[in-house]
């Protein structure tokens, strides 16, 4: 389906969801206008002042006039607020219960009399065009699932290559990942490298982040690398042209999850292409845009593998993590 009608079906929704929000509160007011009748008075005056204001301004009065307007304006929100908190509303949640409030559910704000898209809306669009395969089990993933019981608290130096243990390890990396997600917007802020065998838990922890930066209000676009970079070289090559639109959320969405990152698909173009993606985003990290990249090859393998511009890149700007302990997959069963 094309990119217009996804945004046309979508903007239907979004108008239907918030007109019923805004009919579900007129029906909550009108029965606490029943319970709290001087309510109902209180906001026909504020609404009838608020007239009267505009009326007012335009015609240049005195400045006593306006102070006299602004102290009843004041006094009336003062007794509303008190009327609603004696029955435990606060005055700011006294309104429809919009699910986005920077748009107020119509998908659009206005910043600098520039109407701008909302993020709730962008990435519903992403979620559509390119995420729905990839993320469908996205929203299950959460730090609450993360089981540790998968990790064994045993330390096997000839076996893992390190000190501590593969639970302790997964512990550090956990924090590292809270750390990440906590200091999203922070340019000094890495981005993430998960490295380590299939069955370890990388793309499970890439989706608890990928949840936690969308409650955050960011968009997030999940691509495995084989899809990501076959597409983006089919656009290249002129064979797609729908892919352009992609290439472009590839660069520009606030987090990008590459997964499944390996080397039996990868050549020279290839290594380019995600060289540049890799290296466009830290350009532009201006606009506080992360990525994580999660692979299942070694740091070695990895400086044996990539071209030395992208290693550098990586080592440069990226949090490396590596993964070990048994294959998780089996703990499961
Ligand atoms: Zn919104």
């Amino acid at each position: 389906m094309s990119k217009i009608n996804n945004l046309k079906i979508l903007l239907n929704e979004y108008e239907q969801k918030r007109y019923k929000k805004i009919h579900d509160f007129e029906n909550f007011k009108s029965e606490l206008y029943k319970e709290i009748p001087r309510l109902k008075e209180i906001d026909k005056e504020l609404s009838h002042m608020a007239i009267k204001n505009t009326k007012l301004l335009i015609n240049n009065p005195d400045q006593s006039i306006i102070t006299q307007m602004e102290n009843i304006i004041n006094n009336l929100i003062k007794e509303k607020k008190n009327l609603l908190n004696s029955v435990n509303i606060s005055i700011e949640s006294f309104g429809p219960k919009y699910d986005c409030n920077i748009c107020h559910d119509t998908g659009y704000y206005s910043e600098n009399n520039r109407t701008i898209m909302c993020n709730c809306l962008k990435q519903k669009l992403l979620d559509i065009e390119y995420n729905q395969a990839n993320m469908s089990n996205l929203k299950k993933e959460t730090f609450d699932n993360f089981n540790l019981a998968y990790y064994s608290d045993k330390p096997d130096k000839e076996k893992y290559h390190s000190d501590i243990s593969p639970r302790d390890n997964i512990l550090m990396i956990k924090n590292v990942a809270i750390n990440f997600i906590n200091n999203f917007d922070n340019p000094n802020e890495k981005n993430l490298l998960f490295s380590g065998n299939t069955g370890l838990g990388k793309t499970f922890l890439s989706s608890c982040i990928a949840n936690e930066i969308l409650k955050k209000g960011k968009t997030v676009l999940y691509q495995t690398a084989p899809m990501m970079l076959d597409n983006i070289i089919d656009f290249r090559f002129g064979k797609k042209t729908e892919v352009s639109n992609l290439y472009d959320t590839i660069i520009n969405t606030d987090l990008l999850v590459i997964d499944d990152l390996g080397t039996e698909y990868m050549n020279n173009i290839k290594f380019t292409e995600l060289f540049n993606i890799i290296n466009t985003r830290i350009l532009t990290s201006d606009k506080n845009t992360k990525t994580i990249i999660s692979t299942n090859l070694n740091i070695n393998n990895l400086l044996s593998t990539y071209d030395e511009r992208i290693m550098s890149r990586l080592i440069g700007s990226y949090n490396i993590c590596r993964f070990f302990g048994e294959d998780i997959r089996f703990k499961k069963i």
